[in-house]
Parts: C-alpha cells; sequence; structure tokens
C-alpha cells in the first residue's frame, strides 16, 4: 500500500477530523489552579470517540489530586499496534489555560468553536487539540485501510501540561512507562510550514515578586508606604537588570536571547483612595541553557537587598516554577532523522533544526535521556484571544505522523 492512499484517507476525513475537535473544545479542560475542574470530562468524551473510531486497547494511567471533583488527572494511552515493538509515541496534552478577557474573543465564545475561513476558532484550537486531532486521525486512517504500521503507535494523552506536567506526563515517565529506544513526538509547538523540528529549549523560570510596605489613606500617603509604587519600580528595575546582565543571543535559539517578561499582577486595593500595603506581580523568564538558574536568583536576591535599603519595604520572591533545560536531544537521533526525512518527502522543505523558548513535555524525556522531538506546523496562536487552527495544518500534520508510523 502507498502512502498516498494513506493521505487520501487523511484528505477524506477532513471534516470528521474538524467536528472531532469542535467537540473537544465544547469539554474545558482548566487546572484547578486555575479555577477550573481538571480534565477528566474531556478525557471522558475523548476515550468514548476513540472507542468508536474502534481502538481496542487504551489505558488509563490517572494521577490523583484532591484538588479536583473527580479527585484524579487524567492521563491516557491509545495504542496502534505494529509490525515490531518498536513504539512511536506521539504526546499531546488534555488542558486548556483559562480563555483570558473574554471581550477580547471577538470571533467566537472561547468553548463555543467556529469554523471561519479553514480556521477552526476556540480556545485549546491550535494548543494542542490541532495536533491531538492529528496524531489521532493518522492512526484511524490507517485502521481503515488495515495497514499495520511498521511500528507500535501510542497515542498519548496527558493532563496538566501548562502547570508543570507533576500530574501528567512526569507522572507516567515515573511509572516507567518510557523506554530508552522509543521514539518520541511531541507536538506542542513549530512554526507556520513544520520547517523547525526543536531538540532543545531554554530554562523556565516563574516567579512570584511580594512587597510589603504599609497601607494608609491616599490623602495622607507620607503615612504609609506604597507597595504598588515600590513593586512598580522594582518591577522595572529587575526587567532592566535581567536584560542587561544576560544579554547574550544563541542563533541556536528563537528568539535567540533570553526573555524575561513581566506577566501576572495580583489585584490589590479595592479603592481608588486606599494606598496598597501590598503588591504581587508575576516574571517569566526563558533562560539560554548557558546561564545558571541559581546564578539569576543570587542577582535577584541582590537587586532586592538594594530595594529594601532604600525603600525600607520588604520584598519577597517566590520561585512559583523552575524546569532546568535538559540536555538536548542529539540532532541525529533516530526520531531526529525520521522527522526531517518526512517533512523533507512530503513537503519538499528543509526542516532547521534547534531550540526555542521551551517548558513542553520533551523537556522531561530529555531530563531521564530519551530523545524527544518537539514538531507541529502552527500559526502559533497558543494562549490568545480568538486562538485558532488552521484545519490544513491539522490535516498535513496527521500525514506526516502517518509516514512516522509506516516509513
Ligand atoms: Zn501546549
Amino acid at each position: 500500500m502507498n502512502t498516498d492512499t494513506v493521505f487520501k484517507e487523511i484528505e477524506r476525513m477532513r471534516n470528521e477530523m474538524t467536528e472531532t475537535l469542535m467537540e473537544l473544545v465544547r469539554v474545558p479542560a482548566i487546572a484547578p489552579q486555575s479555577g477550573g475542574d481538571g480534565e477528566s470530562k474531556r478525557a471522558e468524551k475523548l476515550v468514548q470517540i476513540l472507542e468508536t473510531m474502534g481502538f481496542t486497547d487504551i489505558r488509563h494511567v490517572d494521577a490523583d489530586d484532591e484538588r479536583v471533583p473527580s479527585r484524579k488527572r487524567p492521563n491516557v494511552i491509545a495504542y496502534l499496534n505494529g509490525e515490531t515493538k518498536e513504539r512511536l509515541w506521539i504526546i499531546t496534552h488534555l488542558d486548556v489555560v483559562p480563555a483570558g478577557e473574554e471581550a477580547l474573543w471577538t470571533v467566537t465564545k472561547p468553548f463555543d468553536p467556529l469554523v471561519k475561513d479553514g480556521k477552526i476558532y476556540g480556545r485549546g484550537t491550535e494548543d494542542n487539540l490541532q495536533e491531538m486531532i492529528a496524531s489521532i486521525y493518522a492512526a484511524k486512517a490507517l485502521k481503515n485501510l488495515g495497514i499495520k504500521p511498521k511500528r507500535t503507535v501510542a497515542l498519548c494523552f496527558v493532563a496538566d501540561e501548562e502547570n508543570g506536567s507533576k500530574f501528567g506526563i512526569q507522572y507516567l515517565i515515573g511509572q516507567h512507562l518510557f523506554e530508552k529506544n522509543d521514539l518520541v513526538v511531541v507536538p506542542d509547538g513549530g512554526n507556520g510550514d513544520g520547517s523547525f523540528i526543536e531538540i532543545a529549549e531554554k530554562s523556565a523560570l516563574w516567579l512570584k515578586i511580594s512587597t510589603f510596605g504599609k497601607q494608609t489613606h491616599a490623602s495622607r500617603p507620607s503615612d504609609g508606604l506604597n507597595a504598588n509604587r515600590v513593586g512598580m519600580e522594582f518591577a522595572l528595575a529587575l526587567d532592566k537588570m535581567l536584560h542587561e546582565k544576560y544579554p547574550a543571543r544563541d542563533d541556536y535559539f528563537e528568539p535567540p536571547e533570553s526573555t524575561f517578561e513581566p506577566t501576572k499582577k495580583e489585584k490589590n486595593v479595592d479603592a481608588v483612595n486606599i494606598v496598597p500595603g501590598e503588591d504581587f506581580i508575576y516574571f517569566d523568564c526563558r533562560i539560554l541553557p548557558r546561564f545558571d538558574v541559581e546564578e539569576v536568583l543570587k542577582e535577584i536576591n541582590i537587586l532586592i537587598a538594594t530595594f529594601e535599603k532604600k525603600t525600607s519595604a520588604r520584598i519577597t520572591i517566590e520561585v512559583v516554577s523552575k524546569t532546568v533545560a535538559p540536555q538536548p536531544t542529539d540532532a541525529n537521533a533516530k526520531i531526529v532523522t525520521m522527522l526531517r526525512e518526512a517533512v523533507e518527502t512530503i513537503r519538499g522543505i528543509k526542516p532547521k533544526v534547534g531550540g526555542i523558548g521551551g517548558g513542553t513535555c520533551a523537556a522531561y524525556f530529555r531530563r531521564v535521556g530519551i530523545p524527544a522531538v518537539v514538531w507541529s506546523t502552527a500559526d502559533e496562536m497558543a494562549h490568545q484571544p480568538n486562538e485558532y487552527a488552521k484545519i490544513d495544518n491539522m490535516v498535513n500534520d496527521a500525514k506526516i505522523f502517518a509516514q512516522l508510523a509506516m516509513a
């Protein structure tokens, strides 16, 4: 059977793929720390879909989590047996980030998906449902045609990717589900034409910075200490210091420099006429692997000490999340070569292999010495309002996955 037949079968299912993706968007899967009830409902829906398709080998590896009503964070694996025991893992995540500012969703409501101009709009469409559907239908096409793939395909759907993966891929790795010679693809990042294969990543550091002053009436500010002002000044100083101290570029990465972004800010006082006594701001830092994350933290603490002396406010720093970049996947690993060849053969383009912002499930595989690649064709709409998935990307990436299973 030639690959064209398989690709035609995938094309034939284009509308079905779109419908299935939309079905899953309608079942939100938001983490408890973002005010959601986890992934259980979406996982149930997904398993129903897989069973209807005729997947018979579906396994559940749930992690306990008291914070959600179902008391578990679901991880699901659907296998399609191949001619050999070699396994191709395609890892996609069930969870989504919250919608954010609803008013910014101008095309459709975040969990009420809509198709427009070849795109499916809705939260989670691109991150990560587009590739979840692509991986499922790559396997389904083979099933429909009665083709036994060369290697076993393991479709792996994980929880908790957006908040550190403790209940998701980290849990699965802890259960020893994976082996050194497994082929692992994490389609959770990529560029517009699929010409970028990620094998390395930056360290990710999320910080909460708390500033404590003294609350008072705004008409008599000298009776208090404005934590908002000190907090803002500190945030700007920190922003400047980090960019000045760590300007290095590495063209292997995209973007080539470390990034340091002030992001979330917590609500403070309820009234305009109150000088806030507390201020909370967060930073998202993605640091080139050449820099020691502990060193960066040391520099931040030095700046804090200076500010505390200058302002007599108290400033504390809390590491919300820290992922130190693992050793990159070998550029000559089998999965890298297979993927490179698949993209070249099917798309006629030579993909670039390199590093990116990071923070995907691939990092945890690299940490235990299992080569993993991050690849997909995406418009990089993740976490944005009016997030969409291009239907063409979903269909065409399914062909690449089918090729990886067969070649
Ligand atoms: Zn994602």
